[in-house]
This record gives structure tokens, sequence and C-alpha cells, in this order.
């Protein structure tokens, strides 16, 4: 059976109407709002065709908890926590369920900080949920509503101050931009009109009438491929339902794999900074590499958007983030964010990349192949496992920060119980295929008892 609510960190996410119902959204945004004892709450949304009645129930949950509500409206998920930040507010809430299909809707939440909540504040505020205690502020204190129109101006202004605009300007480069019919397509073309940018827009209307499957992988992007290629573009951008996540189509309509967003931006940022790099454990070599190339330090934490931004702040790195295009400059907002990815590689390619392609500049970081697997949940000697993948690839460094990550010299493997499915993730990488396949494949078997 489909599995139809999934709650974690990242928040409480379900099928609408099966997993997830009005009643519960209500409770989850009240309790939420209790939680932060009455102080403003700022909540957005992605174009999903249920985020309207979603926003009602959050709504409804938060002012009946005495919480006043600053909506603004359909924005990026990295839009809420910069306002959250921003305005001072105590926490916010974003409707959105990423790239999960059509008839998900979910809740994310954020801190006062503009975090998403880390695991321990998480699971304080479900016991709280789970107690029942909320959403009873007398007649004389129910929240009030604002609404905001600025809130994505406001994030593309934090976005201009970082990047080099007259260097940009002056490249004149035509993008095509790949909306996912969603709030991308609301933010990424008009940032890059003010960098001077011809856009030509695909799926940018925000009407959550999804043309494509609606992660940015290679697969999806047929369309914004094609359209590189008819419109003879520079480069082509697309992002996921609610913008936190970048992939790149190069000149020659080709998918550069979502990896290469976070690649470029950090081989350009440690370049020109010296910056050293934060990532999961699960994210291209390429980042050793390119860590090594400029003489920076490479940090690896659990897989999660929340641990990588915990590691950059304690690091004080001033780029991370994760390998499915998730790109982390801090300095704008310590979260996955498409337009600042956007805006870094059009500097990249306005500036070290002049008179270069997306294609060349791609070309110039060492290309890994990636394989994934999975198994499913149980008990595996860990051990056993790391004996025998010694015994066949020569001795590894052995990370356990999470599950069991072996390194070799130009090759990997991880595996690690996922948060969300009962299943354990195995991910190899190398620089040939075959390899890449032939250690999934052992580690694979070794997991099954084979
Ligand atoms: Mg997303």
């Amino acid at each position: 059976m489909t599995e139809k609510i999934k709650i974690s960190i990242s928040g409480v996410r379900g099928i609408i109407g099966e997993g997830l119902d009005g009643r519960m959204t209500t409770s989850l945004a009240s309790a939420f709002g209790q939680s932060l004892n009455g102080k403003p709450v700022v909540v957005g949304r992605d174009a999903r065709p249920t985020g309207p009645q979603m926003r009602l129930a959050v709504l409804a949950g938060l002012a009946f908890s005495g919480n006043d509500v600053i909506d603004i409206g359909l924005v990026p998920t990295p839009t809420v926590g910069l306002m959250v930040k921003h305005l001072g507010a105590g926490g916010g809430i974003q409707i959105s369920a990423s790239h999960n299909p059509v008839e998900w809707n979910a809740l994310k939440f954020f801190n006062d900080k503009g975090f998403f909540l880390n695991e321990e504040d998480f699971n304080r505020f479900m016991e709280f949920y789970k107690g029942g205690d909320f959403g009873k502020a007398t007649w004389d204190r129910l929240g009030q509503l604002e609404t905001r129109d600025d809130a994505i101006d406001i994030h593309i202004d934090r976005v201009l101050k970082f990047v080099d605009i007259e260097a940009i300007r002056a490249r004149r480069l035509k993008v095509v931009v790949d909306g996912c019919r969603s709030v991308g397509g609301l933010i990424l073309p008009r940032l890059l009109e003010q960098l001077g940018c011809e856009v030509i827009r695909l799926d940018c209307a925000a009407d959550g009438q999804f043309t494509r499957p609606l992660e940015p992988t290679p697969a999806h992007l047929g369309g914004l491929c094609e359209k590189v290629k008819e419109t003879g573009a520079d480069v082509g951008f697309a992002a996921d339902p609610d913008a936190d996540r970048l992939a790149m189509v190069s000149e020659k309509g080709l998918p550069l794999g979502e990896d290469f967003s976070l690649a470029l931006t950090a081989d350009y940022i440690a370049g020109k900074t010296g910056s050293d790099i934060v990532t999961n454990l699960s994210t291209t070599m390429s980042l050793d590499d390119i860590a090594k190339k400029h003489g920076v330090k490479i940090y690896r934490t659990k897989v999660g958007e929340a641990h990588v931004v915990q590691g950059i702040l304690e690091h004080g790195a001033k780029i991370g983030g994760e390998g499915n295009g998730g790109v982390i400059v801090p300095e704008v907002h310590p979260g996955r964010d498409a337009a600042i990815g956007t805006a870094v590689l059009c500097e990249l390619m306005a500036t070290r990349g002049k008179g270069k392609t997306i294609s060349e500049i791609a070309a110039e970081i060492p290309l890994y192949h990636i394989v994934k697997d999975k198994v499913p949940a149980g008990e595996y000697d860990a051990g056993g496992i790391e004996k025998a993948l010694s015994e066949k690839f020569g001795p590894p460094t052995v990370d356990r920060t999470e599950g069991l990550k072996m390194v070799w010299e130009d090759s990997w493997v991880h595996l690690r119980p996922s948060n969300t499915e009962p299943i354990i993730r195995i991910i190899a990488e190398a620089r040939q295929l075959d390899k890449a396949n032939q250690i999934c494949r052992l580690t694979r078997d070794l997991l099954c008892g084979q």
C-alpha cells in the first residue's frame, strides 16, 4: 500500500483527503502557532492546486491560537525563511510538498531564525501537537491577517546584493527558464531580467497545471532541452515546484545533471573567496577535487538540508548544499535556494567563464558516475560488508556518521537507512560507470545476505 502520510523533520506531507486533511492541517498550524507563544507567523505556498484550501486551514489554525499571520502568497520555500528573519516573526509555514506528485501537499515549519526546525525542535513540536492543547484563544485575542506582495522582490534584492550585477548585465545572456508551472516561474525570470538577461519563459505561469514530472532530473527536462536548442539560448534553468532545487541544461540542449548546480557554484565561490565547502555524505566526489584545487576543506554531514545548514554555520562556510540541485549561500539565506544558484551561475558565465559556453565550463569539473539502489530495511552486518568490500576494492576510509560510507581514491559507496521510507539506500560513485555499478551491486548482494 502506498504510504499516504510522512512525518519527518522536513515537515508533514500527505495525500490530500487520504493522509492529510483539513482538520489535521488546521490542528498542525494551530499547535505550531501556540508553541511560538502567540508570535506572528509568516505563511507562503507553492502553486499546487490544493494550496488555496490548505492556506485557509493554516490561517484558521494560526488565528485561533492567537497568532497574527503575515501571508506572503505564492513564493519559493526559501522566501518564507528569509521573510521570517526580515520581519522578525516568530516562525514560518510553507505549504508545499516540493517535488511530490500533484495529489500531495505538505507543511514545512521554520523557526524564528528562518531555519527549518531541527530534529529536537520538530520532535518537541510533535509532542505538543499530540497533546491537543491549542487553538483556544479568546474572542479578543484571535490573530489578525496581513497580506504582503513584496516578498519575492525582497528575496531578489537580497540575491542581487550578493552578485556582480554589472558584469552579468554586460554578458547579456540568453536564458530559458522552466518554472515547473509554479513559483520558480515567479522569481527566476524577474531576477534574470534584472540581471540584463533575455528570458524565454517555459511553464512560468504559477498555476499548478504541471506538465512534467516534478523533480528537475535529466529525464524530466525534455521540454527545456528542446526550447534551449530551438532558441539558441546560452543556458536553461529549471526549478522544482517550490524552487529550492535548481538544474541546468547546456547550450547544446543537454541536461548537465543536478550535481553540477552545486559543483559549479562551489567551484566558483570557493575559488573566489577561499571558503570551505559543506555538503552531505551522498553528494558527488567532484566536490573533494574542487576543494583540493582551491586548497580549502570539505565537510560532510548527514543527509538532509537541516544537517547541511548546521554544518555550514558551524564551519563558517560561504557555500554548501546537496547534490540534488540544492545550492546554499548562507549570506543570502541559510537554506537551499534556486534563485541564488541561478544568479551565481550567471556571474560565473559572465566573469571566470567569459568567452566559454556552459558546456565548456562544466567540462572543467571532474566527471563521476553515481548509481543508486535500495533494499528493504533491516539489520545489516556493517563489519562484514566493510571486510568484503575491502578485499575486493582495497582498504577504504570509513565514515560512520550516518549508516556506513567507504571511500577509495576515485570511488565510494554510502549505505544508510532512509528517513522517509522503510528501505536502505545504496549510493555508489566512481570515475568509471562500470566500477560504480560493480560497487553498488556487490553492496546490494552483501546487504541481501548473498
Ligand atoms: Mg523542493
